[in-house]
């Protein structure tokens, strides 16, 4: 009976019509040489398997083609410029410029050594929408040592400040290990108080590119650190929003722990959990397209293919979404609609990324209740329609969200409004509304519209 629900999970045709997140690494130069590194980036590569064996970049006006493709078939995704290091690539201005003025949102995913108040006020006007930099201790020693490089602490921190004295938003990412597993609340707290991050993502370990070479910690003692994560999330709730990132069973820790908690309604239906293929797509530095760039499986190559083709028709993307024909306990489970497992765990562990994802320990069967408790309906990518009336500014505030995710925000406030016996949209009524959200930052300050 199980079985026979899984296999009724949506497939591309109904639902996963185009990326929402697309994470594009420009280079696999570096000037750090983290031991985790999934691209197995910088100067020393270590991979040597056919995965990593073309290391050729795009030019500049081979990467301006990509950029076409991304604003003619997924205008709303965020667009995520990575490496390696991004910003030591020569032409990053010219292709945030040209990808701003196509009107996609834009991102660099950086070490954060390399930025200066200067660059930083560059890259703002150049159109970036924020920034995500890794921060792995409070102890620089810690840090430097995972990252490779003395001094890399005291730069990424630097970086941190200065873009806050910018006004460019950025979140903090930390991949959690034995190296930090005793001093996380710390190092959200620092991200927050000190750093005033917007957002701080911790990561789990995948075994992909170098990550292979990493002991992981034991899958009970993720157990304990995503329980931990969620005393975080709840504590830091209204200030910076918290999440677990190739952990997508951290739907089933917060469920179990509050099957009420205003953390699931980021879930949906035959979308949530694992985006990889569904509403997320990575792009290799040689333009190869992969349905998340942990995971080293190829659709196809940009500069042969159209993104539309390589997402709709390519092996890897068609198969990933099947998520009913997923192996072991993650075919089985009542979770699979909102987590499915991380794909590129199971990749890295077993070589099919179809495979159960070994990092969890739950057993199917064992959450009743928890299927019928997600809504099954998708809501990312749905066209922002608005049914009352909306003061300009609070109109101009919705700008500061991403467009794929924007027309389920404005359908969420105005719900809420109506509950209230509201029949105008203000600023304060914004204001209210964010202070009682997991993710407050959304819809700006009222005297910074543009932030997020
Ligand atoms: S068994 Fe798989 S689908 Fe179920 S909670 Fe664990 S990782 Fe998620
Ligand atoms: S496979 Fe899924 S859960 Fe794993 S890193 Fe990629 S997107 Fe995240």
């Amino acid at each position: 009976m199980q079985d026979e629900t899984n296999n009724a999970l949506p497939t591309v045709e109904q639902v996963f019509q185009r990326p929402y997140v697309i994470s594009w690494n420009l280079t696999y130069r570096c000037n750090l040489q983290c031991e985790h590194c999934y691209l197995d980036a910088g100067p020393s590569p270590r991979v040597d398997s056919e995965a990593f064996a073309d290391r050729s970049e795009l030019n500049t006006d081979e990467c301006k083609k990509v950029v076409d493709e991304i604003a003619s078939f997924a205008p709303e995704a965020v667009t995520i410029l990575t490496g390696g290091e991004p910003l030591l690539r020569r032409d990053i201005l010219e292709i945030v410029r040209y990808a701003a003025a196509k009107q996609l949102w834009v991102v660099v995913g950086t070490n954060g050594v390399l930025v200066t108040e200067r660059l930083a006020r560059t890259l703002k006007d150049a159109g970036v929408r924020g920034l995500a930099l890794s921060l792995d201790s409070l102890d620089p020693d810690v840090h430097d040592r995972f990252r490779g490089v003395r001094g890399a602490w005291r730069n990424t921190v630097n970086g941190a400040r200065v873009l806050d004295e910018v006004g460019l938003p950025f979140i903090i990412q930390t991949t959690v290990g034995k190296h930090n597993v005793n001093q996380l609340e710390e190092i959200a707290d620092f991200a927050q108080q000190e750093l005033h991050a917007k957002v701080w993502n911790l990561y789990f370990l995948v075994t992909t590119g170098r990550g292979v070479f990493v002991s992981d910690i034991a899958p009970e003692e993720y157990d304990q650190v995503l329980e931990q994560l969620h005393k975080i999330q709840q504590a830091q709730q209204g200030k910076m929003m918290v999440n677990a990132k190739c952990a997508p069973h951290y739907v089933k820790t917060v469920f179990e722990r509050d099957p009420d908690s205003p953390f699931l309604k980021t879930y949906s239906g035959g979308a949530g959990g694992c985006p990889a293929g569904t509403h997320y797509m990575g792009i290799r530095p040689n333009g190869d397209v992969t349905p998340c760039p942990y995971l080293p499986v190829f659709g196809g190559n940009l500069k042969e293919a159209h993104l539309r083709d390589l997402w709709e028709s390519s092996e890897p993307f068609v198969r990933i979404r099947q998520r009913g024909s997923l192996g072991g306990r993650c075919g089985k489970c009542e979770f699979t609609p909102v987590c499915g497992g991380c794909r590129a765990r199971a990749y890295g562990s077993t070589g099919d990324y179809m495979a159960e994802d070994g990092l969890c320990t739950h057993q199917p069967g064992s959450a009743p209740g928890a299927r019928e408790r997600f809504p099954t309906g998708v809501e990312y990518g749905k066209q922002e329609v608005r049914e009352l009336e909306w003061e300009p500014a609070a109109r101009e505030r919705m700008h500061a969200i991403p467009a794929f995710v924007r027309g389920r925000v404005v359908r969420s406030v105005e719900s809420s409004c109506r509950e209230r016996g509201l029949d105008i949209v203000t600023c304060e009524e914004l204001d209210e509304i964010r202070s009682r959200m997991p993710a407050n930052r959304l819809f700006g300050r009222g005297n910074r519209g543009s932030e997020n």
